[in-house]
């Protein structure tokens, strides 16, 4: 397949600001921008309509916040997950903060939501395939006999109770020893929204957070003097360098993609992605990438991993039951796959999609029957 090569700005960050960097009358627009290393990804901090002081100022507080984030959350290295995962392992109770007891929640409902498909609850599997770690896995797929003992003890997000504790914080305990969580599949949203909120209590109204592509807009993005027109995010080509479309940002929005090329390994010519079917235990295979345009920056990112588990024959009935209107998926073969709301939403690049593209209408959403907090 040839595509070509759009090149959009450095460090592989797929953003394009269409408002902001002029100078008018020779006064510097009120823009602040940062790029942090968090989340073992660039996060790009661009706030505006804020003097660069004030910007300064609420940049470090969500550097801090996500710094602090990503040592709690993290899937392996030592801190409240991993103490957790101990815990549950060894059928003990455990505590955890506010912070982690509500994204523990907000995972429970969007993993019942998408029929277990998103399931952060399926650590040991992610660790099995050799993904807690920072390189890339070597050495092949694991013993098909480890897997399926995984499989079936059914790791599950809704075996957790998380009962919230007086003194703030929760109590933790789970149904089985199977569940050990990893939250790769939404973190990064999870994190962003709570840096959102941050930055609004800072007083920022118009900003956005760019990790790696994956992008939030508060407010406007850029609607502060010397801008004023809406942003732009290029929806990466999974199978070169380059994009495929681009959406044009409305207040509040975060896009996310989830793609088959961004943590893999390869033994005899097969691709092992990072992104796994808990039905199954092995490497979602049908998808290349699958991405998620939405008000809420955790869905999207949990349903951007939710439809590239779910193929391209369920899609679209879990995007309508986790409540997600506008989503767009290319599968191995660049057939594109995409709901009525986000065709409208997207330009695409120059030479245009990688394959046909079909536009799916979405289905009513099921009711999910999820067991109460
Ligand atoms: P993303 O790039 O948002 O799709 O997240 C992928 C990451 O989520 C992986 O690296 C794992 O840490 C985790 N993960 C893998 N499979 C799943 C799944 N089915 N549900 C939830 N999280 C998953
Ligand atoms: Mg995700």
């Amino acid at each position: 397949m040839t595509r070509r090569r759009l090149g959009l700005l450095a460090a592989g960050l797929v953003l394009a600001a269409l408002g902001g960097g002029a100078l008018r009358g020779g006064i510097a627009p009120p823009e602040h921008r940062e790029t942090l290393y968090v989340f073992g990804t660039l996060v790009e901090i661009v706030i505006h309509g804020r003097p660069q002081a004030e910007a300064a100022r609420a940049t470090a507080d969500v550097a801090h916040l996500l710094e602090t984030l990503h040592r709690d959350w993290h899937a392996w290295r030592p801190g409240e997950i991993t103490a957790l995962n101990a815990a549950i392992a060894a059928g003990r109770p455990a505590q955890v903060d506010a912070r982690t007891a509500a994204v523990l929640r907000r995972g429970r409902e969007l993993s019942c939501a998408a029929g277990g498909l998103f399931e952060p609850a399926i650590g040991a599997l992610v660790g099995l395939w050799g993904f807690h770690q920072d390189a890339p896995p070597e050495g092949g797929p694991p013993d098909p006999a480890a897997v399926a003992a995984l499989v079936a003890a059914r790791p599950r997000m809704t075996d957790l109770r998380i009962e919230p504790l007086p003194e703030g914080g929760a109590r933790v305990t789970a149904a089985s020893r199977a569940p050990q969580l990893d939250f790769g599949g939404f973190a990064k949203g999870a994190a962003l929204a709570l840096a959102a909120e941050a930055l609004r209590a800072d007083g920022v109204e118009d900003a956005v957070l760019n990790a790696g592509g994956d992008v939030t807009v508060l407010g406007r993005g850029g609607s502060g003097p010397g801008a004023g027109r809406p942003w732009r995010v290029a929806i990466r080509d999974p199978f070169a360098w380059g994009a495929v479309a681009s959406v044009e940002m409305r207040p509040g929005e975060s896009l996310y993609t989830s793609g088959n090329y961004e943590r893999f390994f390869e033994a005899a010519g097969v691709r092992f992605a990072h992104i796994i079917d808990p039905r199954t235990g092995r490497p979602a295979a049908e998808i290349a990438s699958s991405t998620v345009l939405d008000t809420d920056a955790a869905r999207a990112d949990a349903a951007a991993t939710a439809l590239s588990v779910a193929g391209p024959e369920a899609w679209a009935q879990v995007a309508a039951d986790m409540g997600v209107e506008a989503a767009m998926l290319i599968d191995g073969r660049g057939r594109v796959f995409a709901t009525p709301a986000m065709m409208a939403r997207m330009t695409p690049a120059g030479e245009g999609w990688p394959g046909p593209v079909a536009v799916v209408p979405l289905p009513p959403a099921a009711t999910p029957v999820c067991p109460a907090p």
